[in-house]
């Protein structure tokens, strides 16, 4: 049963092939030369066809967190309102950030499982006219939930026109998410994620509606100043010291999407997650997700009874070499995920779904 190496299906960091991995042994460069202007200036544009936006696009030497509080310290200001909607423990992280820069921050928040029901978006905003921005998660990673950004935008933009700042993190490259169309105003992600390279770059994508808002905004930042990056990619340089080794490889990573094509890797984590949902359902397991709202890059599945995540998880790991993760906060004891953005073979799949069904027999 055991492969040579961990069959990682938790929701990043996602596997990275070896010819990625292998850029990432590549002599470090001037960060300040011809050379890596060139290969910013290409891994940034290639990220933006993929985030389908043609508005600004920055690249962070940090984690997705990173991302998400650079969208809220150059859009905001101390006092100002802010709406956010939370499915989860990163929707609440969203929030916290905006609470922690002293945003007044009102909470949409829906039970653990289930996606925002728009209809409630437009009841808050109507409540609450001194809303400037809305924050939301387009996949909580925390509960496999996806939700309909697109008539959540509709609603902020079109009905309200608000700022619209979106935690792409699990989504962006992966499930569908027209950064343009819908007019998302800045959309976080990060490398560890559908993007198959490893942790340690974020993006943050930036519309004019959001630079306008940066000219009145005044929460704190230094290391996070937009500004700044905006100011130093007109020469093709970041303001401070990026990743080398991770440009290199997310280099590689975007030539492999594009390779593939975005609407076919969409399609490819469609039929990828309805496999794992099949194929759990047939063990006799529930999903926490309702069908229409289940994530296609994670699943959520509610541990039987009397059964402790933490044995079930080290079973699959010692026993199977299959690395799946746990619930988060008050999901810890219920559920069990499997992560499968990025990079998923038929064989991961089968191997996954064994491995679920001998740990659970195992524990019975
Ligand atoms: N938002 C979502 C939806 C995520 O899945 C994650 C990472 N699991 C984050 C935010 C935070 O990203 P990071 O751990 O890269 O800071």
């Amino acid at each position: 049963m055991k492969s040579n190496h961990t069959n990682l299906r938790i929701p990043g960091p996602t596997p990275v092939t070896p010819e990625i991995l292998k850029e990432m042994s590549r002599f470090m460069i001037n960060h300040r030369g011809d050379e890596f202007r060139q290969l910013i200036e290409s891994v940034t544009e290639r990220l933006k066809t993929i985030y389908e936006t043609k508005q600004d696009l920055h690249i962070l030497t940090a984690s997705g967190t990173g991302a998400m509080e650079t969208a809220i310290v150059n859009t905001l200001s101390p006092g100002d309102n802010v709406l956010a909607i939370t499915i989860g423990a990163f929707g609440d992280r969203f929030a916290n950030i905006a609470e922690i820069y002293g945003a007044d921050v009102t909470i949409l928040r829906s039970a653990l499982g289930e996606s925002t029901d728009p209809d409630k978006v437009t009841s808050v905003l109507n409540n609450n006219p001194n809303i400037k921005a809305v924050l939301v998660t387009h996949n909580e990673t925390s509960t496999g939930v996806t939700n309909d950004i697109e008539s959540i935008a509709k609603i902020v933009k079109q009905d309200f026109g608000k700022l619209l700042l979106v935690d792409g993190v699990s989504s962006v490259g992966s499930v569908p998410l027209k950064t343009d169309d819908w007019q998302c105003d800045a959309v976080a992600s990060a490398s560890q994620k559908g993007w198959m390279a490893p942790p340690g770059l974020a993006f943050l994508s930036f519309s004019l509606e959001s630079w306008k808002a940066n000219a009145s905004s005044t929460m704190p930042n230094f290391y996070f100043d937009l500004r700044q990056y905006k100011k130093y990619m007109e020469i093709g340089q970041p303001p401070w010291t990026p990743n080398l080794s991770l440009f290199f490889a997310l280099d590689k990573a975007l030539d492999l999407m594009l390779r593939e094509g975005i609407s076919n890797i969409h399609l490819r984590h469609a039929e990828t997650a309805q496999k794992f949902r099949d194929g759990v359902q047939e063990l006799g397991l529930k999903l926490l997700a309702k069908p229409e709202s289940a994530s296609d890059t994670i699943t959520s599945v509610l541990l039987p009874d009397g059964i402790q995540a933490k044995d079930f998880l080290t079973i699959a790991k010692t026993d199977h070499n299959v690395e799946l993760a746990g619930g988060q906060q008050s999901l810890a004891s219920k559920i069990f995920r499997i992560g499968h953005l990025g990079l998923v073979s038929d064989e991961e799949i089968t191997e996954t779904l064994s491995a679920i069904k001998y740990s659970l027999e195992k524990l019975k």
